[in-house]
């Protein structure tokens, strides 16, 4: 064996001596920043070994990939703590999420909030000592023995359903844990961290085992990075919709119905506002809209597959004419009985079948506001981020595939006008490309994803690629919105759909007088309206645009003396079309102002005796700025100034 390797380093090539370590390799790189390093292609250790040429690219502190490794080792350090502190809690897994990490425990009580300071001077004290982390290979079986001596069940459980002969344990001064790696040389390098919550979760997700307890933390390369990640965690829990929606009185939930909201008059003010909006784009845009069914045979599920993929997610009922108790396998094992619509995809084919369609009625766009039913899990509901009623901004064109491109690309227009006019700066777009198991051949797919490419182009889109992510009957786009909290969400989706026009049987003439299947392309622009609107009040912490907000003014009156002319300009406001208001209550000004500024109204007018002598107003705006008294008609003149996206 050559007592030599080669390595190559930002493209340059050198002789080392064989068995040197990464970090060895690296060290022209400076003490902390170097976490991890990447070798011929596969995430190490810096401890590492080089016993082959190899290629060793550096993984730095603050790079994605390099934070990834900061907060796995983190979450070994607070497992660590965890059973420092708690003897007899077993660990079980724990991984890296998006921003920060969790670990799941079985202890002998369930962690509660006030643990976490405790845990986290612990890791502190830890991370301090300096513990070297180092890789242990051990052969499984041995690694099986040691873990059921420590009696930590779960690891042994792993540990069987793992199929080769060595494992990987990482040990951390006296404490280990098995872990593929990499992680960092030392706890030092451990300086930013924060627990920040305590859930339930059970083992395997599976709600028939064992409850564990779960810690959530983060952590980052720096303190400031760390407090600006806590600044803005702290504002959204100021901007929760769910705290928000009560405050301004929009919707509230209740156990009657669990994942459904109620809105209230003002929420469904913005719910209707948002569809109305959407509907003046349809009519710009040649839209058709339709109302159909909420439920359906399952003879529709059966034909669209749902039923095959997608029953779990659906409410299903008897049906109220049969027996109720029968449940009918049938021949091709489905129920006979009804189910709430979960999509209106489905529904849509009907609408086309209707008429006979030729060549010349294409594109179809069919558009559909109903509320729509999924029966997700109680312990995933979330606010009007995750609910079991919902109505989309949904719509089906039917198309010619030479028809695809411009109507994608007339989509995509569509999307930037909504998102521009909503206050969102940053968009970005995903193509969703061909999947392991697919429909269709690839030269196909090939066809139709340079096509999805090409009217992107057009709208000068720069786009990524998530490769084999698009769905297995077609490719799509998908399109994410970042909020003022540096979330990012994934609203809308242009779909591409072979397999539905397939299996109802979809068909059009075409110029030559033969029957051919029309593409079906599913697209929503805001996505689930609720979610949207969740996004939305946490984006703008309530402050809504002017055309959604659900009190667009409220007039205060400063005594009694002034009621009647409060009255009158808020009833002059009504008629002119704004969502005004008067409070003549006799409380003290500053006390109605707090109360108008919790419900985001954006204009406040203040009217007293001087301002009713003249027939003036004063302003005053939710933004915070005042203005000196103005005649009543400028006020009316200043808010058609309002901008309403068309
Ligand atoms: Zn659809």
């Amino acid at each position: 064996m050559s007592s030599e390797v080669t390595v190559t380093v930002n493209g340059e090539s050198r002789a080392v001596p064989h068995g040197s370590n990464v970090r060895e390799v690296l060290k022209h790189i400076p003490g902390r920043d170097l976490v991890a390093a990447r070798v011929n292609g596969k995430v190490v250790d810096l401890t590492r070994k080089l016993e082959q040429d190899a290629v060793v690219e550096p993984i730095l502190i603050d790079s994605p990939e390099g934070l990834d490794v900061i907060r796995h080792s983190t979450a070994h350090l607070m497992a660590m703590a965890v059973q420092q502190l708690y003897p007899g809690t077993q660990v079980t897994i724990g991984p890296v999420i998006e921003d920060g990490f969790f670990y799941d425990f079985a202890p002998k009580t369930p962690f509660t909030l006030e643990d976490l300071p405790k845990i986290e001077a612990k890791m502190r004290e830890l991370a301090k000592a300096d513990l070297k982390i180092e890789r242990v290979e051990v052969a499984r079986e041995d690694a099986i023995r040691q873990f059921t001596e420590m009696g930590e069940g779960y690891k042994v459980e792993i540990i069987q359903g793992i199929p080769d002969d060595t494992v990987s344990i990482y040990r951390e001064g006296d404490w280990m844990d098995l872990c593929r790696g990499p992680h960092v040389p030392s706890t030092r390098y451990l300086k930013a961290f924060k627990l920040t919550s305590v859930a339930g979760a059970y083992w395997r997700g599976d709600e028939h085992n064992a409850m564990l307890s779960r810690i959530y933390g983060t952590a980052f390369a720096t303190k400031e990075a760390l407090d600006e990640h806590l600044k803005l965690i702290e504002l959204a829990r100021l901007r929760d919709h769910r705290k928000l929606g009560r405050e301004m009185g929009l919707y509230i939930f209740d156990p009657i119905s669990p994942g459904s909201p109620f809105y209230l008059p003002k929420g469904t003010i913005i719910l209707n506002e948002l569809t109305d909006y959407m509907r003046r784009l349809y009519r710009r845009y040649g839209y058709d809209e339709v109302v159909t069914p909420q439920v359906f045979k399952n003879e529709l599920w059966h034909t669209s597959g749902h039923w095959e993929n997608f029953r779990e997610n659906m409410f299903i009922s008897p049906d109220p004419e049969g027996e109720m108790t029968s449940v009918d396998t049938g021949p091709e094992g489905w129920h006979h009985g009804y189910a709430l619509k979960p999509m209106n995809c489905p529904g849509h084919t009907f609408v086309y079948r209707a008429e006979k369609r030729s060549y010349r009625d294409l594109p179809l766009r069919i558009a559909e506001f109903s509320r729509l039913h999924r029966a997700e899990r109680s312990g995933t509901l979330h606010g009007l981020m995750r609910v079991r009623s919902m109505a989309q901004d949904d719509a089906h064109i039917f198309c010619r595939e030479d028809q695809i491109e411009d109507e994608v690309a007339m989509n995509l227009q569509m999307v930037r006008d909504v998102y521009g006019a909503l206050g969102f700066e940053r968009v970005e777009f995903k193509l969703a490309t061909m999947p392991e198991q697919h429909l269709g051949t690839e030269e196909q797919w090939r066809m139709t994803e340079a096509q999805l490419g090409n009217a992107m182009s057009r709208n000068e889109i720069a786009y990524e690629i998530n490769p084999k992510e698009g769905a297995f009957y077609g490719p799509k786009i998908e399109i994410y919105v970042s909020d003022a909290l540096k979330r990012r969400w994934q609203v809308a989706t242009i779909q591409l759909d072979y397999n539905n026009p397939e299996r109802f049987d979809l068909t059009y003439i075409n110029s030559a007088g033969v029957a051919e299947r029309p593409v079906m392309i599913h697209r929503a622009i805001l996505g689930s309206l609720e979610r949207f609107i969740g996004v939305l009040i946490e984006h703008t912490g309530g402050v809504l645009p002017f055309w959604l907000a659900p009190e667009q003014v409220r007039v205060l009156s400063l005594s009694e003396k002034v009621e009647d002319y409060a009255k009158e300009i808020a009833e002059l406001l009504k008629r002119e079309g704004y969502r005004a208001h008067s409070d003549i209550r006799n409380e003290k000004l500053g006390f109605k102002v707090r109360e108008a500024e919790l419900a985001k109204v954006p204009y406040m007018i203040v009217v007293g005796e001087r301002e009713a002598a003249d027939r003036s107003v004063s302003l005053r705006l939710l933004r915070g700025e005042k203005s000196n008294a103005m005649p009543l008609a400028n006020l009316v003149e200043l808010l058609k100034k309002e901008p309403i996206p068309a």
